[in-house]
């Protein structure tokens, strides 16, 4: 048996192709170990894809390491040496490779960061943690910038981080003479549109499949098939999924990031989350091949398309990264409107006659996938007016996306879509009736409920749910909410039906909360 002085130890979504600590030459002392644990299958149920996406993408690069000559100890999930516990598991390779030293990269998640501090609290080997090489931010960087300011925004930090990086400057001046061009990228999907097909890869996943039944791992959602994971699970494919949305979607992302419909999954998006999250792509290299493909399109891809993806990268990711650490653990028992609803059933199985939800539910559990204004304006939206506990909701977002690692599942979640931290992030609660789903989609035509009935006062139980449920949850939280001004106007519209009217509408949304799981 082999003797090692130093054991690096990388967790699951710290598949950082870059990091120094692979790019000097292998090392014969030192032994690199990761391990498929059911701890962490487990502590929330998983998306199908989403755990084989995890699997698949870390035997990947152990291969690729491995051929270059790094030596590493995997663990598999039913390897008959793993006692599916991180401790246990590191314990016992100490003690059979007579270890020196531990080495490991800073976990993302506060659970596995006090639990690996408590960890190397009780080593009697010598511990480092480092740096994992990705963010372009440090965890306290937004206490630093906001002071004591009690709610940060996005805008002037997102300036400071365009100017640290020299990102769409014109000398210190924005490119295109605006920091923003969101209210430009608010289009509706015209009746023909034609999208490129996402780009998808065959990855035969067989073998991890059949490992994750016969261990009887716990999950929500599907595979279709098997031989054809579709999302990318190498560096090599990750590449190509950043390539391919630049060369054919880039040009309309900003037009059409808001818009939704129900005959087009993956739209204009880039599908970059799942491997931006694992660290397979570095946010900084898909920032900069976007701002160089622009200097080399001008004539096919304008400044406001690629600004707005932008954005999300350097703006909102690295915020809810900053925002989490400086949060943290304080933000995670957040319920400012004091919300104890249980999530509907039809989250889990899509069976509802509102057909807005039936989608992206649907498409959440066949493709493990959402984007941003489905997560926020109909399922977030939903859950906000229907009074469901934060908690309850963190682990259906948490649990069946792939991009969910708690970091920026929990930000977006508590903070933005449910407000549950009295607005630490966003100015007000994003909520709407039936009015704004249908401007930016389709979904209502096709939908039992009628968009434009805020009640039902004939024979048919068809008004759209969002319409009373809206103007309750307005109504329910005034005493929290009417001293806000982004909501004034609505208040005053309120405050402008009459009483008898007003009654309607709150009858109609109290018989919805009563029946919620009917909807
Ligand atoms: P695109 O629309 O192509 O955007 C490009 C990239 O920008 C994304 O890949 C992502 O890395 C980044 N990005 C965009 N919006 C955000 C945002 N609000 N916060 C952080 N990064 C952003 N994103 C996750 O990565 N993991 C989550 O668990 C997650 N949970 C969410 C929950 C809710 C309630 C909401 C409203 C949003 C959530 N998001 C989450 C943000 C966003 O929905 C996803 O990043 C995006 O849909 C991923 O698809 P894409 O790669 O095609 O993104
Ligand atoms: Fe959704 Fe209401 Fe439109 Fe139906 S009518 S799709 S429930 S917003």
């Amino acid at each position: 048996m082999s003797t090692k002085k130093t054991l690096r130890f990388l967790l699951g979504d710290q598949l950082n192709y870059k990091h120094s600590w692979f790019t000097k030459k292998p090392d014969a002392d030192v032994l690199y170990v990761m391990m498929e644990v059911k701890t962490e299958s487990e502590y929330v149920c998983h998306h199908l894809q989403k755990i084989i996406g995890f699997f698949a993408a870390m035997r990947q690069f152990k291969e690729h390491f491995e051929q270059k000559g790094f030596e590493f100890l995997y663990l598999r999930l039913d390897d008959k040496n793993n006692k599916q516990d991180f401790k246990q598991n590191l314990d016992w390779i100490i003690k059979k490779y007579k270890i020196e030293n531990f080495e490991m990269l800073e976990p993302d998640e506060y659970r596995l960061d006090l639990y690996f501090k408590d960890y190397i609290n009780d080593l009697v080997i010598d511990a480092r943690v480092l740096d994992s090489e990705h963010f372009l931010t440090q965890r306290n960087d937004l206490q630093e910038f906001f002071g004591k300011k009690e709610k940060y925004l996005l805008e002037s930090f997102y300036r400071r981080m365009r100017k640290k990086y020299n990102i769409l400057l014109d000398k210190d001046k924005p490119l295109g003479g605006k920091w923003n061009f969101d209210l430009t990228n608010r289009k509706k999907y015209p009746k023909k549109i034609d999208i490129p097909a996402h780009k998808a890869f065959a990855n035969d996943v067989t073998e991890i499949l059949q490992m994750i039944e016969k261990q009887k791992l716990d999950y929500i959602g599907r595979l279709a098939d098997a031989k054809s994971f579709e999302y990318p699970i190498t560096r090599k494919q990750a590449l190509h999924v950043l390539d391919y949305f630049l060369k054919n979607l880039l040009q309309h992302f900003g037009d059409y990031q808001d818009a939704m419909s129900e005959k087009i999954i993956f739209g204009f998006h880039s599908r970059l989350s799942f491997a931006l999250n694992l660290k397979i792509l570095d946010p900084l290299e898909v920032i900069e091949k976007a701002q160089e493909y622009m200097h080399a399109h001008a004539d096919s891809v304008d400044i406001s398309q690629v600004e707005g993806f932008i954005r999300q990268i350097l703006g909102w990711r690295e915020f809810m990264r900053s925002f989490y650490w400086v949060k943290m653990p304080q933000f995670a028992k957040t319920n400012f409107f004091d919300n104890h609803r249980q999530l509907p059933k039809f989250f889990w199985d899509a069976n509802t006659k509102m057909n807005c939800l039936k989608n992206c539910i649907e498409n959440s559990l066949d493709n493990a996938y959402a984007h941003h204004i489905q997560r926020l304006m109909v399922t977030g939206n939903f859950l906000l007016l229907a009074g469901v506990h934060p908690d309850e909701v963190d682990l259906w977002y948490l649990g069946i996306y792939i991009d969910a690692i708690e970091w920026v599942e929990i930000t977006n979640t508590r903070a933005m879509s449910q407000w549950a931290d009295g607005g630490g992030l966003a100015t007000k609660p994003y909520v709407s009736s039936a009015n704004y789903i249908n401007k930016m989609s389709d979904y209502c035509k096709n939908c039992f409920y009628k968009f434009q009935k805020k009640y039902n006062d004939d024979a048919q139980e068809d008004a759209c749910p969002f319409n009373s449920l809206y103007w309750n949850f307005l109504d329910e939280h005034k005493d929290k909410l009417k001293n806000n001004m982004r909501m004034s106007m609505v208040y005053n519209v309120w405050n402008k039906i009459d009483a008898v009217e007003q009654a309607k509408i709150l009858k109609q949304a109290k018989l919805y909360l009563d029946n919620l799981q009917n909807l």
